[in-house]
């Protein structure tokens, strides 16, 4: 790869025909039409969102530097943005007056208000810009170990700009569309957003079974998202109608791995719901986002629901009554080794060695209470399982 460092291209040169498409979110062209700022494996715009935009700006003012910007050379007149597409988007939308800057008054100040020398020393910094010519593949391949400007590529972001091509350009349309009237409904499922490629992840995570890379191998040249799409609607589709309401909890979970599992069987969402509430109404539970696949499973597994578990002051006070009651008969104070035929039937454990556990079983409506708890040795606890 041949690299030539550039120091004389202005931001007035760059922005020279800055063309900047709102419905996408991202820069297009600048330097008269011959530099493209988003070619197809590049990121979606993410300075606004991450509020980087007017620092941008305030470096420039302060002649602070950017950072070194990197093109690549397409050929003899042609160029992409490899690295700097966040820098040189903030800059091209800032002198289109497409958002404002704070002055030294905490004021509004947009490009075409402010003073002439102020213009002027924006006009005329200079930008620093490494043109690279080499093969696309070695170009990608190199373009994968850029971190831009302090916020690291996603990973999705990373397989997006390696498998780029019709397959990731419709996907991206899809999923990673802000515009996407659909968003909303997705949030309640997914977490992140769709700028940062987290829908895209997901969908591609479901559909693939966690193989995301070789999925993207297989369709990267397909000119269709069609089984990506149906199969991601599947998935949030089933889980509007098993789970009526909508919980902050669902946000995150893993629904590709419930929808493979639970979706063939029946569930009355009617009952669900009822369910869900009454669970989320109970005390004892401390792992709320349990409760989905709890109910899924037809409500056995209460480890899925972290249910709270005695407290060391009851421990003590248990085990001491116990251990005087066992050491007077001369039994075991687990009571479960005191019925036992073995060398255990008398044997005197140290707190450490026993368990708490409930007598009746707190899925069957038993309390976390003292008067519920009983100390076990821990094999017997573990064999009894339900906590
Ligand atoms: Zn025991």
């Amino acid at each position: 790869m041949k690299t030539t460092l550039k120091n004389n291209i202005t931001v007035k040169d760059i922005c020279e025909g800055f063309v900047y498409n709102e419905l996408e979110g991202k820069g297009l062209f600048g330097l008269s039409g011959k530099l493209t700022i988003q070619p197809e494996y590049q990121r979606n715009y993410i300075y606004a969102e991450e509020g980087k935009e007017s620092a941008v700006i305030d470096s420039i003012l302060k002649g602070y530097p950017l950072g070194l910007i990197y093109f690549h050379k397409v050929n003899s007149d042609t160029f992409e943005v490899l690295d700097g597409q966040q820098r040189i988007t903030s800059i091209g939308r800032f002198v289109n007056d497409k958002f404002a800057i704070r002055d030294e008054n905490g004021l509004q100040q947009n490009f075409s208000g402010m003073a002439k020398d102020k213009k002027i020393k924006i006009w005329e910094t200079k930008l620093l810009i490494y043109e690279c010519e080499g093969e696309e593949s070695e170009i990608k391949d190199w373009f994968k170990t850029i971190n831009i400007a302090g916020i690291p590529l996603r990973n999705q972001e990373l397989l997006n700009a390696v498998y780029s091509g019709p397959f990731v350009t419709l996907a991206r349309e899809e999923f990673s569309n802000r515009q996407n009237a659909n968003i909303q409904k997705w949030s309640a499922y997914i977490s992140g957003s769709a700028n940062r490629q987290d829908f895209f992840e997901r969908a591609l995570e479901w559909v693939s079974k966690g193989n995301i890379e070789g999925y993207m191998t297989l369709h990267r040249h397909d000119k269709n998202i069609t089984e990506l799409k149906e199969y991601f609607n599947s998935v949030v589709d089933w889980a509007s109608c098993v789970f009526t309401d909508v919980e902050s909890e669902m946000r995150g979970l893993e629904w590709g791995r419930l929808y493979e599992e639970y979706h063939k069987k029946s569930y009355n969402p009617k009952k669900v719901s009822e369910e869900v509430q009454k669970l989320y109404g109970d005390p004892y539970i401390k792992n709320r986002k349990g409760v989905f696949e709890y109910i899924l499973g037809g409500s056995n597994d209460t480890k899925l629901l972290d249910v709270r578990v005695f407290d060391d002051a009851t421990k003590n006070v248990v085990y001491k009554k116990q251990t005087t009651e066992a050491e007077k008969k001369g039994k075991s104070n687990c009571s479960h080794c005191a019925i036992g035929h073995d060398a255990n039937k008398s044997k005197i454990w140290n707190l450490s060695e026993m368990d708490a556990d409930h007598v009746a079983s707190w899925s069957k409506g038993g309390k976390t209470s003292i008067k519920n708890c009983e100390m076990l040795c821990k094999t017997h606890n573990r064999a009894k399982g339900n906590r």
